[in-house]
């Protein structure tokens, strides 16, 4: 059974539109299972009902024109428990309807099975049988297997514009787009070209060499081709992208200049492996080691390295650089879209990005947004082979994507669109202008950085100063740890940009879920291991060295402020202190002018909400990671995308939590910000003014948006609709309810399409 399982799989898997899929379903089972009929019924959901669309069995006349009812048949009951159902005698069933168009006589022998896609039941698909028959668990799983199949198949159809789905009228409306992850806000409309995947690694036969000199000078050759195309894509982007953006540039080519990944390819020729095989094995052995990282950043290293291979081969295959004609409005798809793939793109073609795997925090999404590119991620349902020049909307803020969409559709996106342009035209006039309530409070508003980030001009202008800066980037993109002189002038360069005003730098906080390459940590649950501060205590060299660095990078700017990531204990911050103190110590011996900086601490575990007060007596202020905070108090993995519908931070527990910070740090005059994610969403951020927080750190997208509802807010207003949501119990009521809130305001454009 398994094999014609799998055959059946591929089959319809290269079937060339629905009504072909549907077909070799109910032929293959029916056959199979040895049934006297095999049909499928899709739900139609506007009509309310569940329509015949393929038989084998029953009148051929009947399909399309048989309905029945919502809640009415045996069908009808498959639906609405969205369970399977098993009868060997249907006929003595209450909800038995006999239907006489189809040809029935009396069939008895039923099973149905729904057809589920995320969460929904598309339609069913149904077995029968003459005399009374009950179907075994081998022909139960069989029949499961092709409906979770079949909801794939379905699913693409919608989202293409299946011409059989389009014949049955508002069949296919309900799930018209397909759904993926916001990961750059904004609407676009354009043709779809897809990222290119020509050279394919896997495809590579094994071969040897008779000329390893000739293959080692080939692909010498073909690297250097890459770096040149790689250099006129930095340059390219030399105007778009920060100088840290532009890093991810210099990572790839530092790969290309006689990393491992050149001499190992180089040493397997040598050993008499031919060229492409030698350049694929090497590929394969350096995106095992990404792949197998829980960070999400690390991994898409692992993207990284393949496409360079994908590019390396490719010249080894065709000396010619690739010439694609880019449509002028370019959204660009694929299975794995990567930063470079990306950089390609002439910018003024480009105007939306989507990918079937990846998160907000691919390094794509971040491109994504540094460069005001609308994209959605993470869209499993994407038929990637199937889409090169459709027609394509997709809406970055619900992550949704519309393939071939209907006028209706296509024109209501169109008016949004302009609309988001007029809104943004509108935030410009906002740049410059105080950070303040209508009350009359100042809010400042700073930026978050470091990683992959966003150091545009954007944010150097707008931002009060850095009020998150990430060490950790430094660190991922070497093969070792970096020294203090590469440490200082990293650090000296931020603290430069943005003197006289305040830069927050946070000390390393790798670990758990952002392993070193070349610091190795295996444990069974690293979200709640050996990360943050833990390791700065464990190894104190790391954390005096990386000290040492700030503190003298802050030589004659003096506006360096320190933060302790994950802390949990106030031992952890008496300990760290002492250090501090002592590489400040140990600098001035050295004869260097340096002074100590404000200290403080971020709170994003648990016990350090609880402890609020002990932290805030023993520092220069508080920050609170809502990121962390959030996955820890709802035990919710950040990262995985089966639990992030459950990742919240507008949850009453998480809002509870930061009200207790915030009134704990009050009690002692300690000023406290956010830093998390949460600072940056406008619908968020009213609450955190009511709360009474005294400044936010956001990525640069977000400051002119939460600087236009500071202004458009009091605290007073901020503060009563606070006390509205504190007495709700779930986490949609408060999205609800702020939402209206903004919508009254006129700011409703912020948070969905339009204006
Ligand atoms: C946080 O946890 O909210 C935070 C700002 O830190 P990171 O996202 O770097 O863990
Ligand atoms: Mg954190």
């Amino acid at each position: 059974m398994l094999e014609v399982l799998h055959r059946i799989v591929q089959e319809v898997n290269a079937a060339p539109d629905l009504a072909r899929a549907l077909r070799i379903i109910v032929e293959q089972v029916k056959q199979s299972i040895s049934a006297d009929v095999c049909s499928v019924y899709l739900t139609d959901f506007e009509q309310r009902n569940h329509v015949l669309m393929a038989t084998d069995g029953l009148r051929q006349q009947a399909v399309g024109k048989v309905t029945i009812p919502f809640h009415r048949g045996l069908v009808g009951l498959v639906c609405e428990r969205a369970e399977l159902l098993n009868v060997d005698d249907a006929t003595t069933h209450p909800r038995y309807l006999r239907i006489t168009e189809t040809g029935e006589t009396s069939y008895r022998g039923f099973l149905g099975v729904p057809i589920i896609q995320h969460r929904k039941v598309l339609g069913v698909l149904v077995a029968r049988q003459k005399a009374p028959r009950r179907f075994d668990d081998d022909e139960v799983t069989f029949l499961f297997t092709l409906a979770a199949q079949l909801a794939g198949a379905i699913t693409h159809a919608q989202a293409t514009g299946d011409t059989l789905l389009n014949q049955y009228g508002s069949l296919d409306t309900p799930s018209r787009f397909l759904q993926g992850r916001p990961g750059a806000s904004g609407v676009a409309i354009g043709s779809i070209v897809v990222a290119f995947r020509q050279a394919d690694l896997d495809a590579v036969p094994d071969r040897t060499t008779e000329k390893p000199e000739e293959d080692i000078q080939e692909f010498h050759n073909a690297v250097a081709h890459v770096q040149d195309d790689l250099r006129k894509m930095k340059e390219r982007l030399s105007h778009t992208l920060s100088v840290e953006d532009q890093a991810l540039f210099d990572a790839l080519l530092m790969m290309l200049s006689g990393d491992t990944l050149i001499s190992h390819t180089v040493d397997r020729i040598k050993k008499g492996e031919w060229v492409q095989s030698a350049l694929h094995y090497t590929i394969e052995e350096h995106t095992r080691v990404f792949d197998n990282m829980d960070d999400p950043y690390l991994r898409e290293r692992g993207s990284d390295v393949r496409d360079l291979g994908r590019r390396i081969l490719h010249y080894l295959q065709t000396d010619k650089p690739r010439v694609i004609e880019y449509p002028a409005l370019t959204v660009l798809v694929g299975d794995d879209v990567s930063a470079v793939d990306l950089a390609e793109i002439p910018k003024e073609h480009l105007v939306g990005v989507i990918s079937a795997k990846g998160s907000s925090s691919s390094h794509v999404a971040i491109l994504a947004r540094a460069m005001g590119v609308p994209a959605v991620m993470g869209v499993t349902d994407l038929p990637v082979s199937r889409v090169e020049g459709r027609e394509v909307i997709l809406d970055g803020y619900r992550g949704r994507v519309y393939i071939a969409p209907p006028p209706s559709v296509k024109e209501e996106y169109q008016r949004l669109a302009k609309e988001d342009q007029e809104l943004s035209e509108e935030l410009q006039s906002l740049l410059g202008e105080p950070s303040e309530t209508t009350d009359g409070v100042k809010i400042p508003l700073y930026l978050n950085t470091g990683l992959v980030s966003e150091m545009s001009s954007l944010g150097t202008q707008e931002a009060q100063g850095v009020g998150l800066y990430r060490t950790e980037f430094p660190f991922m993109v070497r093969d070792r740890f970096p020294g203090e002189e590469v440490q200082v002038a990293n650090y000296a360069k931020v603290l430069e940009t943005f003197s006289p005003r305040p830069v927050i730098l946070r000390t390393l906080d790798i670990g758990g879920d952002k392993p070193l390459p070349y610091f190795p940590i295996e444990e069974p649950n690293p979200f709640l291991g050996w990360r943050g501060i833990r390791i700065s205590l464990d190894h104190p060299e790391i954390f005096l060295t990386q000290i040492r660095a700030m503190l003298r990078a802050a030589i004659g700017f003096n506006n360096l402020q320190i933060m302790l990531p994950m802390i949990s204990s106030v031992s952890e911050v008496d300990e760290l202190m002492i250090l501090i103190q002592r590489a400040h110590d140990e600098l001035i011996e050295e004869g260097f002018v340096v002074s100590m900086p404000r200290v403080g601490v971020m709170i994003e575990v648990p016990s350090a909400v609880y402890q609020v007060k002990e932290l805030a007596r023993r520092v220069d202020f508080l920050s609170v990671g809502t990121n962390d905070l959030t996955q820890y108090l709802l035990a919710v993995d950040r990262n995985n995308p089966f639990v992030a519908e459950i990742y919240d931070d507008l949850h009453p527990a998480v809002l509870r939590a930061l009200v207790q910070v915030i009134d704990g740090a009050k009690e002692y005059g300690s000023p406290v910000s956010v830093c998390g994610e949460m600072a940056g969403n406008p619908l968020a951020c009213v609450l955190l003014l009511g709360m009474g927080v005294d400044s936010l750190s956001m990525s640069a997208g977000s400051l002119l948006k939460v600087k236009w509802v500071i202004r458009s807010f009091s605290r007073s207003w901020a503060k009563q609709l606070l006390r509205n949501v504190l007495r709700m119990e779930n986490p949609k009521e408060v999205r609800n309810f702020l939402t209206g809130a903004l919508e009254d305001m006129g700011l409703g454009g912020l948070v969905r399409p339009g204006k």
